[in-house]
Protein backbone atom coordinates (compact mmCIF):
# COMPACT_ATOMS: atom_id res chain seq x y z
CA UNK A 1 0.00 0.00 0.00
CA UNK A 2 1.71 3.16 -1.37
CA UNK A 3 -0.75 5.69 1.18
CA UNK A 4 1.92 9.12 -0.02
CA UNK A 5 0.95 8.26 -3.69
CA UNK A 6 -1.39 10.83 -5.27
CA UNK A 7 -2.62 8.01 -7.68
CA UNK A 8 -3.50 5.56 -4.86
CA UNK A 9 -6.25 5.39 -2.75
CA UNK A 10 -5.59 4.17 0.92
CA UNK A 11 -6.89 0.64 1.47
CA UNK A 12 -9.88 0.73 3.71
CA UNK A 13 -8.42 -1.11 6.57
CA UNK A 14 -6.46 2.00 7.18
CA UNK A 15 -9.24 3.57 7.30
CA UNK A 16 -11.18 1.75 9.67
CA UNK A 17 -8.29 1.73 11.87
CA UNK A 18 -8.30 5.19 12.71
CA UNK A 19 -11.66 5.72 12.87
CA UNK A 20 -11.36 2.72 15.92
CA UNK A 21 -8.81 5.40 17.62
CA UNK A 22 -11.46 7.83 17.20
CA UNK A 23 -13.60 5.49 19.12
CA UNK A 24 -11.28 4.65 21.42
CA UNK A 25 -11.23 8.23 22.39
CA UNK A 26 -14.56 9.02 22.34
CA UNK A 27 -15.14 6.26 24.72
CA UNK A 28 -12.88 7.42 27.10
CA UNK A 29 -14.32 11.09 26.97
CA UNK A 30 -16.74 12.23 28.91
CA UNK A 31 -20.31 13.77 27.45
CA UNK A 32 -20.24 17.65 28.35
CA UNK A 33 -24.08 18.15 28.73
CA UNK A 34 -24.60 21.31 31.07
CA UNK A 35 -25.60 23.85 28.18
CA UNK A 36 -28.01 22.85 25.91
CA UNK A 37 -26.88 24.08 22.38
CA UNK A 38 -23.37 22.65 22.80
CA UNK A 39 -25.20 19.53 23.64
CA UNK A 40 -27.12 19.55 20.60
CA UNK A 41 -23.65 19.80 18.48
CA UNK A 42 -22.80 16.81 20.45
CA UNK A 43 -25.83 15.22 19.79
CA UNK A 44 -25.92 15.94 16.12
CA UNK A 45 -21.95 15.82 15.73
CA UNK A 46 -22.20 12.28 16.80
CA UNK A 47 -25.38 11.44 14.66
CA UNK A 48 -23.57 12.64 11.39
CA UNK A 49 -20.64 10.42 11.65
CA UNK A 50 -22.78 7.60 12.36
CA UNK A 51 -24.99 8.24 9.36
CA UNK A 52 -21.34 8.72 7.18
CA UNK A 53 -20.34 5.21 8.71
CA UNK A 54 -23.92 3.51 7.94
CA UNK A 55 -23.50 4.91 4.41
CA UNK A 56 -19.43 3.29 4.25
CA UNK A 57 -21.77 0.02 5.35
CA UNK A 58 -24.28 0.04 2.34
CA UNK A 59 -21.05 1.30 0.04
CA UNK A 60 -19.31 -1.85 0.97
CA UNK A 61 -22.45 -4.27 0.51
CA UNK A 62 -21.95 -2.47 -3.49
CA UNK A 63 -18.65 -3.10 -3.40
CA UNK A 64 -18.80 -7.04 -2.71
CA UNK A 65 -21.70 -7.18 -5.29
CA UNK A 66 -19.28 -5.83 -7.67
CA UNK A 67 -16.41 -7.91 -7.21
CA UNK A 68 -18.17 -11.14 -6.71
CA UNK A 69 -15.70 -12.01 -3.65
CA UNK A 70 -19.15 -13.67 -2.06
CA UNK A 71 -19.30 -16.48 -4.24
CA UNK A 72 -15.67 -17.45 -3.55
CA UNK A 73 -17.15 -19.18 0.42
CA UNK A 74 -20.18 -20.16 -1.36
CA UNK A 75 -22.11 -17.32 -0.48
CA UNK A 76 -25.33 -16.79 -2.80
CA UNK A 77 -25.02 -13.14 -2.70
CA UNK A 78 -23.51 -9.80 -1.85
CA UNK A 79 -26.15 -9.76 1.05
CA UNK A 80 -25.69 -13.11 2.31
CA UNK A 81 -21.73 -12.78 3.16
CA UNK A 82 -22.37 -9.73 4.91
CA UNK A 83 -25.63 -10.86 6.68
CA UNK A 84 -23.28 -13.87 7.60
CA UNK A 85 -20.34 -11.93 8.67
CA UNK A 86 -21.83 -8.73 10.28
CA UNK A 87 -24.08 -11.20 12.16
CA UNK A 88 -27.04 -9.01 10.75
CA UNK A 89 -30.82 -10.07 11.27
CA UNK A 90 -32.49 -11.10 7.95
CA UNK A 91 -34.67 -7.97 8.15
CA UNK A 92 -31.56 -5.61 9.06
CA UNK A 93 -29.37 -7.15 5.64
CA UNK A 94 -32.35 -6.77 3.22
CA UNK A 95 -32.57 -3.26 4.42
CA UNK A 96 -29.23 -2.38 3.68
CA UNK A 97 -29.66 -4.34 0.70
CA UNK A 98 -32.59 -2.41 -0.43
CA UNK A 99 -30.85 0.84 0.61
CA UNK A 100 -27.83 -0.12 -1.70
CA UNK A 101 -30.04 -0.79 -4.95
CA UNK A 102 -32.36 2.49 -4.67
CA UNK A 103 -29.04 4.95 -4.17
CA UNK A 104 -27.63 3.44 -7.26
CA UNK A 105 -30.44 5.72 -8.60
CA UNK A 106 -30.33 8.47 -6.69
CA UNK A 107 -26.94 9.56 -6.43
CA UNK A 108 -27.54 13.37 -5.03
CA UNK A 109 -29.26 11.39 -2.04
CA UNK A 110 -26.86 9.05 -1.79
CA UNK A 111 -24.19 11.99 -1.59
CA UNK A 112 -26.03 13.53 1.07
CA UNK A 113 -26.22 10.20 3.39
CA UNK A 114 -22.47 9.81 2.51
CA UNK A 115 -21.85 13.62 4.45
CA UNK A 116 -24.42 13.11 6.97
CA UNK A 117 -26.88 15.83 5.51
CA UNK A 118 -29.57 13.31 6.33
CA UNK A 119 -29.62 9.79 8.01
CA UNK A 120 -30.11 6.16 7.56
CA UNK A 121 -34.18 6.26 8.81
CA UNK A 122 -34.73 8.96 5.81
CA UNK A 123 -32.94 6.83 3.32
CA UNK A 124 -34.48 3.53 3.85
CA UNK A 125 -37.96 5.42 3.81
CA UNK A 126 -36.85 7.03 0.52
CA UNK A 127 -36.03 3.45 -0.26
CA UNK A 128 -39.07 1.94 0.38
CA UNK A 129 -40.89 4.19 -2.12
CA UNK A 130 -38.40 3.11 -4.14
CA UNK A 131 -39.17 -0.28 -4.12
CA UNK A 132 -42.79 0.28 -5.36
CA UNK A 133 -41.87 -0.42 -9.15
CA UNK A 134 -45.07 1.62 -10.33
CA UNK A 135 -42.98 4.77 -8.78
CA UNK A 136 -39.59 3.95 -8.94
CA UNK A 137 -39.16 5.64 -12.84
CA UNK A 138 -40.56 8.82 -11.32
CA UNK A 139 -38.42 9.08 -8.30
CA UNK A 140 -35.19 10.52 -9.83
CA UNK A 141 -37.05 12.90 -11.73
CA UNK A 142 -38.39 14.43 -7.74
CA UNK A 143 -34.58 13.47 -6.34
CA UNK A 144 -33.99 17.36 -5.65
CA UNK A 145 -37.90 17.36 -3.77
CA UNK A 146 -36.85 14.26 -1.47
CA UNK A 147 -33.60 15.48 -0.65
CA UNK A 148 -34.93 18.87 0.43
CA UNK A 149 -38.06 17.12 1.98
CA UNK A 150 -35.37 14.62 3.97
CA UNK A 151 -32.91 17.45 4.60
CA UNK A 152 -35.54 19.66 6.24
CA UNK A 153 -38.82 17.80 7.28
CA UNK A 154 -39.24 15.94 10.69
CA UNK A 155 -39.94 12.26 10.48
CA UNK A 156 -43.56 11.65 10.35
CA UNK A 157 -43.90 15.00 8.34
CA UNK A 158 -41.79 12.80 5.28
CA UNK A 159 -43.60 10.12 5.95
CA UNK A 160 -46.57 11.78 4.92
CA UNK A 161 -44.74 13.68 1.99
CA UNK A 162 -43.82 9.96 1.03
CA UNK A 163 -47.14 8.82 1.02
CA UNK A 164 -49.17 11.82 -0.48
CA UNK A 165 -46.74 11.74 -3.46
CA UNK A 166 -46.49 8.03 -4.01
CA UNK A 167 -50.67 7.95 -3.80
CA UNK A 168 -50.56 10.90 -6.65
CA UNK A 169 -48.00 8.91 -8.95
CA UNK A 170 -49.07 5.57 -7.99
CA UNK A 171 -53.20 6.50 -8.69
CA UNK A 172 -53.65 2.46 -9.91
CA UNK A 173 -51.81 1.12 -7.23
CA UNK A 174 -53.53 3.47 -4.12
CA UNK A 175 -57.00 2.54 -5.89
CA UNK A 176 -56.22 -0.59 -6.37
CA UNK A 177 -54.63 -0.60 -2.63
CA UNK A 178 -57.79 0.53 -1.50
CA UNK A 179 -59.90 -1.96 -3.39
CA UNK A 180 -57.61 -4.58 -1.74
CA UNK A 181 -57.99 -3.26 1.53
CA UNK A 182 -61.72 -3.34 1.55
CA UNK A 183 -61.74 -6.41 0.27
CA UNK A 184 -58.95 -7.50 2.82
CA UNK A 185 -61.03 -5.91 5.34
CA UNK A 186 -61.42 -8.44 8.52
CA UNK A 187 -61.37 -9.01 12.67
CA UNK A 188 -60.46 -12.42 13.84
CA UNK A 189 -60.81 -13.25 17.27
CA UNK A 190 -58.89 -16.72 17.88
CA UNK A 191 -59.31 -18.38 21.45
CA UNK A 192 -55.91 -19.34 22.80
CA UNK A 193 -55.62 -22.66 25.00
CA UNK A 194 -55.84 -20.80 28.50
CA UNK A 195 -59.23 -19.17 27.78
CA UNK A 196 -58.14 -15.96 26.52
CA UNK A 197 -59.14 -14.45 23.49
CA UNK A 198 -56.81 -12.68 20.33
CA UNK A 199 -57.94 -10.10 18.74
CA UNK A 200 -56.19 -9.48 14.92
CA UNK A 201 -57.93 -7.98 12.19
CA UNK A 202 -56.63 -5.84 9.55
CA UNK A 203 -58.71 -2.49 8.94
CA UNK A 204 -59.05 0.11 5.37
CA UNK A 205 -57.07 2.78 5.80
CA UNK A 206 -59.90 5.37 7.02
CA UNK A 207 -61.50 3.06 9.30
CA UNK A 208 -58.79 2.66 10.98
CA UNK A 209 -58.03 6.54 11.35
CA UNK A 210 -61.82 6.84 12.45
CA UNK A 211 -61.39 3.96 14.86
CA UNK A 212 -57.86 5.40 16.42
CA UNK A 213 -59.40 8.42 16.88
CA UNK A 214 -62.62 7.14 18.84
CA UNK A 215 -60.43 4.92 20.95
CA UNK A 216 -57.72 7.07 21.59
CA UNK A 217 -60.36 10.00 23.02
CA UNK A 218 -61.93 6.89 25.12
CA UNK A 219 -58.58 6.01 26.39
CA UNK A 220 -57.96 9.59 27.34
CA UNK A 221 -61.64 9.94 29.50
CA UNK A 222 -60.46 6.82 31.12
CA UNK A 223 -57.13 8.50 32.17
CA UNK A 224 -58.66 11.69 32.76
CA UNK A 225 -60.46 9.84 35.74
CA UNK A 226 -57.82 7.39 36.67
CA UNK A 227 -55.98 11.01 37.40
CA UNK A 228 -58.72 12.82 39.15
CA UNK A 229 -59.21 9.88 41.38
CA UNK A 230 -55.37 9.40 42.12
CA UNK A 231 -55.50 13.48 42.85
CA UNK A 232 -58.13 12.94 45.11
CA UNK A 233 -56.73 10.45 47.29
CA UNK A 234 -52.81 11.42 46.90
CA UNK A 235 -52.27 15.13 46.26
CA UNK A 236 -49.26 15.71 44.54
CA UNK A 237 -47.86 12.48 44.57
CA UNK A 238 -51.01 11.45 42.07
CA UNK A 239 -48.48 9.85 39.32
CA UNK A 240 -47.29 7.18 41.39
CA UNK A 241 -50.97 6.37 41.92
CA UNK A 242 -52.30 5.63 38.73
CA UNK A 243 -54.57 2.88 39.01
CA UNK A 244 -53.70 1.64 35.19
CA UNK A 245 -51.46 1.44 32.74
CA UNK A 246 -51.43 2.80 29.42
CA UNK A 247 -52.10 -0.17 27.47
CA UNK A 248 -54.71 -1.52 30.42
CA UNK A 249 -56.46 1.93 29.94
CA UNK A 250 -56.59 0.96 26.19
CA UNK A 251 -58.08 -2.12 26.93
CA UNK A 252 -60.55 -0.83 29.26
CA UNK A 253 -61.69 1.58 26.74
CA UNK A 254 -61.85 -0.54 24.16
CA UNK A 255 -64.44 -3.40 25.96
CA UNK A 256 -66.76 -0.24 27.01
CA UNK A 257 -66.70 1.04 23.29
CA UNK A 258 -67.56 -2.55 22.21
CA UNK A 259 -70.21 -3.47 24.79
CA UNK A 260 -71.63 -0.20 25.44
CA UNK A 261 -74.54 1.24 23.35
CA UNK A 262 -72.01 3.86 20.74
CA UNK A 263 -74.78 6.63 21.14
CA UNK A 264 -74.19 6.87 25.07
CA UNK A 265 -70.68 6.56 24.87
CA UNK A 266 -67.98 9.56 24.11
CA UNK A 267 -67.46 8.19 20.69
CA UNK A 268 -70.78 9.57 19.86
CA UNK A 269 -68.84 12.90 19.90
CA UNK A 270 -65.43 12.42 18.10
CA UNK A 271 -65.76 13.94 14.75
CA UNK A 272 -62.97 12.56 12.33
CA UNK A 273 -61.99 15.89 10.09
CA UNK A 274 -60.24 15.21 7.23
CA UNK A 275 -58.09 17.59 5.55
CA UNK A 276 -57.85 17.62 2.30
CA UNK A 277 -57.05 20.08 -0.42
CA UNK A 278 -60.07 21.01 -3.08
CA UNK A 279 -57.59 19.64 -6.28
CA UNK A 280 -57.16 16.06 -4.48
CA UNK A 281 -60.82 16.28 -3.59
CA UNK A 282 -62.34 17.33 -7.03
CA UNK A 283 -59.48 14.66 -9.07
CA UNK A 284 -60.69 11.92 -7.01
CA UNK A 285 -64.58 12.53 -6.81
CA UNK A 286 -64.28 12.96 -11.02
CA UNK A 287 -62.44 9.60 -11.05
CA UNK A 288 -65.34 8.19 -9.28
CA UNK A 289 -68.00 9.34 -11.63
CA UNK A 290 -65.57 7.84 -14.27
CA UNK A 291 -63.75 10.82 -15.92
CA UNK A 292 -60.48 10.24 -17.61
CA UNK A 293 -57.66 11.31 -15.13
CA UNK A 294 -55.00 14.43 -15.75
CA UNK A 295 -51.63 13.05 -16.90
CA UNK A 296 -49.29 12.74 -13.91
CA UNK A 297 -46.45 14.94 -13.37
CA UNK A 298 -44.05 14.01 -10.90
CA UNK A 299 -41.70 16.58 -9.94
CA UNK A 300 -45.04 18.88 -10.34
CA UNK A 301 -46.29 16.86 -7.89
CA UNK A 302 -43.39 16.67 -5.26
CA UNK A 303 -43.16 20.16 -5.32
CA UNK A 304 -47.19 21.19 -4.40
CA UNK A 305 -46.79 18.57 -1.54
CA UNK A 306 -44.05 20.01 -0.24
CA UNK A 307 -45.25 23.65 -0.60
CA UNK A 308 -48.73 22.59 1.11
CA UNK A 309 -51.06 22.57 -1.64
CA UNK A 310 -51.70 18.86 -2.02
CA UNK A 311 -52.21 16.37 1.11
CA UNK A 312 -54.66 14.06 2.60
CA UNK A 313 -54.65 13.16 6.22
CA UNK A 314 -56.35 13.26 9.60
CA UNK A 315 -55.71 16.36 11.83
CA UNK A 316 -53.44 14.46 13.28
CA UNK A 317 -51.42 13.85 10.35
CA UNK A 318 -52.60 10.00 9.64
CA UNK A 319 -52.33 9.39 6.35
CA UNK A 320 -55.08 8.07 4.52
CA UNK A 321 -56.22 7.54 1.08
CA UNK A 322 -57.91 10.38 -1.03
CA UNK A 323 -60.17 7.79 -2.65
CA UNK A 324 -61.62 6.40 0.31
CA UNK A 325 -61.93 9.78 1.91
CA UNK A 326 -64.25 11.23 -1.08
CA UNK A 327 -66.48 7.92 -0.62
CA UNK A 328 -66.64 8.56 2.72
CA UNK A 329 -67.72 12.41 2.75
CA UNK A 330 -69.94 11.52 0.11
CA UNK A 331 -71.67 9.14 2.20
CA UNK A 332 -71.66 11.51 5.36
CA UNK A 333 -69.30 9.43 7.99
CA UNK A 334 -65.85 12.17 7.66
CA UNK A 335 -65.55 15.83 8.36
CA UNK A 336 -63.73 17.48 5.31
CA UNK A 337 -61.90 19.99 5.69
CA UNK A 338 -60.52 22.24 2.16
CA UNK A 339 -57.63 24.32 2.56
CA UNK A 340 -56.63 26.89 -0.20
CA UNK A 341 -53.15 27.65 -1.83
CA UNK A 342 -52.38 29.42 0.73
CA UNK A 343 -52.98 27.23 3.67
CA UNK A 344 -56.10 29.39 5.02
CA UNK A 345 -59.21 26.72 6.14
CA UNK A 346 -61.90 27.89 3.63
CA UNK A 347 -64.78 25.22 4.05
CA UNK A 348 -65.34 22.84 7.15
CA UNK A 349 -67.71 20.12 6.97
CA UNK A 350 -70.19 17.38 5.11
CA UNK A 351 -72.95 20.21 6.02
CA UNK A 352 -71.74 22.89 3.84
CA UNK A 353 -70.78 25.44 6.42
CA UNK A 354 -68.71 27.77 4.78
CA UNK A 355 -65.65 28.35 7.59
CA UNK A 356 -66.16 31.41 9.67
CA UNK A 357 -66.30 31.26 13.24
CA UNK A 358 -63.78 29.11 14.92
CA UNK A 359 -60.20 30.37 14.77
CA UNK A 360 -59.21 27.37 16.80
CA UNK A 361 -60.39 24.59 14.64
CA UNK A 362 -59.00 26.36 11.70
CA UNK A 363 -55.53 26.88 13.23
CA UNK A 364 -55.53 23.54 14.20
CA UNK A 365 -55.96 21.78 11.39
CA UNK A 366 -53.59 24.08 9.22
CA UNK A 367 -50.79 21.87 11.24
CA UNK A 368 -50.73 18.23 12.37
CA UNK A 369 -48.63 18.46 15.67
CA UNK A 370 -47.58 20.86 18.13
CA UNK A 371 -44.96 23.36 16.66
CA UNK A 372 -42.35 22.93 19.21
CA UNK A 373 -39.08 21.92 17.57
CA UNK A 374 -38.71 17.81 17.86
CA UNK A 375 -42.24 18.05 19.18
CA UNK A 376 -44.87 14.84 17.94
CA UNK A 377 -47.92 15.69 19.92
CA UNK A 378 -51.14 15.70 17.74
CA UNK A 379 -53.01 18.92 16.61
CA UNK A 380 -55.99 17.32 18.25
CA UNK A 381 -54.01 17.16 22.23
CA UNK A 382 -52.94 20.37 21.14
CA UNK A 383 -54.59 24.08 22.51
CA UNK A 384 -54.36 27.23 20.14
CA UNK A 385 -51.20 29.36 21.19
CA UNK A 386 -50.58 32.95 19.70
CA UNK A 387 -47.48 32.56 18.48
CA UNK A 388 -47.30 36.76 19.61
CA UNK A 389 -48.48 36.67 22.84
CA UNK A 390 -51.68 39.48 22.97
CA UNK A 391 -49.66 40.98 25.45
CA UNK A 392 -46.64 41.90 22.76
CA UNK A 393 -49.89 42.76 20.29
CA UNK A 394 -50.25 39.48 18.56
CA UNK A 395 -53.66 39.03 17.16
CA UNK A 396 -56.19 36.02 16.57
CA UNK A 397 -55.89 35.60 13.21
CA UNK A 398 -54.70 32.13 11.33
CA UNK A 399 -51.62 33.91 10.79
CA UNK A 400 -50.52 34.33 14.23
CA UNK A 401 -52.16 31.01 16.07
CA UNK A 402 -50.18 27.61 16.00
CA UNK A 403 -51.39 24.23 17.60
CA UNK A 404 -49.07 23.76 20.84
CA UNK A 405 -48.90 21.28 23.35
CA UNK A 406 -49.89 22.03 26.79
CA UNK A 407 -46.57 21.49 27.98
CA UNK A 408 -45.17 23.65 25.13
CA UNK A 409 -48.07 26.10 25.47
CA UNK A 410 -47.11 26.77 29.42
CA UNK A 411 -43.00 26.91 28.50
CA UNK A 412 -43.97 30.36 26.67
CA UNK A 413 -44.99 31.94 30.17
CA UNK A 414 -41.19 31.38 31.35
CA UNK A 415 -39.70 33.38 28.52
CA UNK A 416 -39.53 32.27 25.19
CA UNK A 417 -40.92 33.57 22.19
CA UNK A 418 -41.46 31.91 19.30
CA UNK A 419 -41.29 34.07 15.91
CA UNK A 420 -42.35 33.36 12.17
CA UNK A 421 -39.59 33.58 9.60
CA UNK A 422 -40.12 35.34 6.52
CA UNK A 423 -39.56 31.43 4.61
CA UNK A 424 -42.78 30.55 7.18
CA UNK A 425 -40.88 28.39 9.27
CA UNK A 426 -40.73 29.10 13.21
CA UNK A 427 -37.96 30.05 15.41
CA UNK A 428 -38.29 29.36 19.10
CA UNK A 429 -35.91 32.06 21.14
CA UNK A 430 -34.47 30.97 24.49
CA UNK A 431 -35.23 33.08 27.26
CA UNK A 432 -31.24 33.68 27.41
CA UNK A 433 -31.64 35.13 23.54
CA UNK A 434 -30.43 32.74 21.35
CA UNK A 435 -32.52 30.87 19.24
CA UNK A 436 -33.49 26.93 19.90
CA UNK A 437 -31.10 24.72 17.55
CA UNK A 438 -33.10 22.33 14.94
CA UNK A 439 -32.29 19.49 13.23
CA UNK A 440 -32.89 21.51 10.03
CA UNK A 441 -29.61 23.60 10.97
CA UNK A 442 -27.10 20.93 11.63
CA UNK A 443 -27.86 19.14 8.34
CA UNK A 444 -27.59 22.42 6.46
CA UNK A 445 -24.28 22.56 7.11
CA UNK A 446 -23.39 18.94 7.18
CA UNK A 447 -19.84 18.85 5.53
CA UNK A 448 -19.23 18.26 2.57
CA UNK A 449 -18.59 14.35 1.92
ZN1 LIG B 1 -45.28 20.21 22.19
Amino acid sequence: MFVGSTDTKPEAATAIATIAAGVDQLSSAEFDTTDATHTASLIAGLERECRRLQAAQVELLAAVERSGVHSTDGHFSAKIMIRHHAQLSGAEAAQRQRVQRALRDLPEIAHAYRSGQIGTCQVRLISKVWSNPRVRAALPLCEQEFLFAATNLEFPDLDLFCRDWVEAVDADGAHSSAERQWRRRDIRLPQDFNGSWKLDGRLTSIDGARFNEILTSLTDAERLADIAAAQAEHGDDWRNHLARTSSQLRYDAFIKLVLSPPSGSAAAGVVTNIVIDQQSFDEQLAALCGAEPEPVIPDRIATAILSGARYCHTADGTWVNPSEVVAEALAGHVRRVVINSRGVVTDVGRRQRLFSGSPRLAAMLQSVRCYWHGCWAPASKCDIDHLVPHRDGGETTCENGKSACRFHNLLKESGYRARRRPDGTIEIIRPDGVPIPTHTSHWQQARAG
